[in-house]
């Protein structure tokens, strides 16, 4: 069963993860060639401590990092440390609050100066795909609706999209019911209705989709080596489609 929220619990999954976009945006703003990813996850901690959320990452499952920072061929779950960014790098940041008993789940990738033009193309593809997949979370449609978007994009500009990780269910407990695959035909799965709050996150790969994870437990890198790009939200269902609550105010 997928956990439909309350009207009053849909203004407090508002919140958080308005402020996880606030937080998000702050790091955004740091990333830059010489800097390391601890200094990043430094400000994070800064941020959040500001608006008096914690991280929902920090300590999950026992994850050493307060947010993910994953550059290149780190897909998701990057630990951060003494990593310096450098000019060229694609660099996924991932945030997780809690705010009020909330989470707020959201994360984008960077390109850091000129990148090579088809990492360029993978980050586009990357979000346009997560906007088809947000315009696929409407109340009515089916629960594979959102995955097949996904892959639609991904595939369509040739790009792998990884399969051993998935977007989640989200609202008191940072997953809930249901995994949301990156891809899978359309049309199967749960009915999808207003109140249902997603974390919808895609995971694309510049080559083959297969990952491994490093022997620190927790960095999941591509098994080929070559760049990935990951961009979350999460979204409330609407008639119309998502409503995105990772957003910061206008
Ligand atoms: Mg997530």
């Amino acid at each position: 069963m997928i956990p439909i929220k309350t009207p009053a619990e849909l203004e407090r999954m508002r919140a958080s993860n308005r402020l996880a976009a606030e937080v998000l945006r702050a790091v955004v703003g740091r990333v830059r060639p010489g800097v390391t990813t601890a200094e990043l996850d430094a400000l994070a901690a800064e941020e959040m401590a500001k608006r008096k959320a914690r991280s929902a990452f920090l300590g999950y499952r026992g994850f050493p990092g307060h947010i993910c920072v994953s550059v290149n061929e780190e897909v998701v779950h990057g630990i951060p440390g003494s990593r310096r960014i450098r000019l060229g790098d694609l660099v996924s940041l991932d945030v997780g609050v809690v705010f009020e008993g909330f989470i707020g789940d959201t994360a984008t990738t960077v390109a850091v100066g000129v990148i090579d033009p088809r990492a360029l193309q993978l980050l586009e593809t990357a979000e346009r795909a997560l906007a088809a997949a947000i315009a696929a979370a409407r109340s009515g449609a089916r629960l594979s609706d959102i995955s097949h978007a996904v892959e639609t994009v991904a595939t369509a500009a040739g790009f792998g999209v990884v399969r051993d990780f998935v977007g989640h269910g989200i609202g008191r407990r940072m997953h809930e019911e249901p995994q949301i695959p990156n891809f899978g035909p359309p049309g199967r799965g749960p009915t999808l209705a207003r109140g249902m709050t997603l974390a919808i996150e895609p995971m694309l790969t510049m080559g083959d989709w297969r990952v491994r994870v490093l022997d620190d437990q927790w960095t999941v890198v591509t098994a080929d080596g070559l760049p990935a790009a990951h961009v979350e939200h999460t979204i409330a269902v609407g008639d119309e489609g998502g409503e995105i609550l990772s957003r910061v105010a206008a």
